[in-house]
């Protein structure tokens, strides 16, 4: 659930997110499209609001039959999820009492921790985060996941929120806090943002002091662009939708024959090191960057579909 200023800059984002879907399954290699939905409620919105919202959407879904699944996103719960099947069954992400494969970010977070160790492989000879510098921006659901994945790895730790409640989550981890605007300049092996998108654009990536960045936030790139500015500086970029797939790769496994397991959810979110493994492949044999890479495996399957 997103505010937006008009129906058309709502439509633009629906448009521009369900393409980013498509391109994330497809990478992943899953059996899925993409889609978005964006519920249009104009005024304040309150708790009584906000149900009668998702249950319409609840209504629209079903009328899809099946075409469309709909999933948890930025700003909706599990528990909205609940309100929603009132009224549809095709909905995923519902808690794991309901049958469902619960919250999507630690399985998010461990795909972007297999992310990390396949760019540490390839740019600095070994995937081990053992006493390499993360520095993590943003300790929001997917952010202090991988923060404790990393830690629990021996991984020395730079980490910074504009909530400074999360500073608990430093000392508990041990971590170093930093202010937000410092994290991207810092000199270490491994930036992670892990909070909203556009992070990277014509300011930060000549900041930048590192050989790899990584992580969970959607659209890191203000511009395409920016993935040849990367390139020149010599800095391997994981692509977003590639690094951040492990959601998604969790709930495909809950739409798989058998139902949801999570052992089989685990062995397919590791995979996303293998992904972005073949991708850095791909971009050094066809001489572009892996967000090349990754579009043109990504449109190469969708054209295959
Ligand atoms: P979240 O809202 O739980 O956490 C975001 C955190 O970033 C918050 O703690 C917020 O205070 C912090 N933040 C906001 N602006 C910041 C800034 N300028 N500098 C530092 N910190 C800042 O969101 P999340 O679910 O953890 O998702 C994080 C990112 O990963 C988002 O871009 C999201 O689209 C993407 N993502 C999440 C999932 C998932 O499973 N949750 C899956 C794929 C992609």
């Amino acid at each position: 659930m997103w505010r937006y200023d008009d129906t058309r800059a709502a439509m633009r984002d629906a448009l521009r997110l369900s393409r980013a879907m498509t391109y994330k399954s497809a990478v992943a290699g899953l059996p899925l499209g993409g889609g978005k939905g964006v519920i249009m409620l104009p005024g304040p919105i309150d708790d009584r609001r906000r149900k009668a919202a998702l249950r319409d959407f609840g209504d629209t879904v079903e009328e899809l039959r099946g075409q469309y699944v709909t999933a948890e996103d930025v700003g909706t719960s599990a528990r909205a999820m609940e309100v929603i099947a009132e009224r549809t069954k095709h909905v995923t992400g519902l808690s794991r009492r309901r049958g469902g494969s619960g919250d999507p970010s630690p399985w998010t977070a461990l795909g972007v921790d297999a992310a990390i160790r396949a760019s540490l492989e390839r740019k600095l000879g070994s995937p081990d985060p053992k006493g390499r510098t993360v520095v993590v921006s943003g300790l929001g659901h997917v952010g202090a996941a991988l923060a404790k994945l990393l830690a629990k790895a021996g991984a020395k730790l730079v980490v910074t929120d504009i909530d400074r409640s999360k500073k608990a989550i430093a000392e508990q981890l041990g971590a170093r806090w930093v202010t937000p605007a410092k994290a991207p300049t810092l000199s270490a092996d491994v930036f992670a943002p892990c909070a909203l998108g556009g992070v990277l654009d014509h300011e930060s990536v000549p900041a930048l002091q590192v050989p790899i960045v990584a992580g969970a936030a959607n659209n890191q790139l203000a511009d395409d662009t920016i993935a040849d500015l990367l390139a020149e500086r010599g800095i391997l970029w994981a692509p977003d939708f590639v690094a951040n797939a492990g959601g998604i790769i969790n709930i495909s496994v809950e739409l798989g024959r058998g139902g949801y397991d999570p052992d089989r959810a685990r062995a397919k979110v590791e995979g996303v090191g293998d992904t972005i493994r073949e991708i850095y492949g791909l971009a050094q044999d066809i001489d572009d960057t892996p967000f090349s890479a990754a579009l043109a495996l990504a449109q190469r399957r969708v054209d295959e579909a």
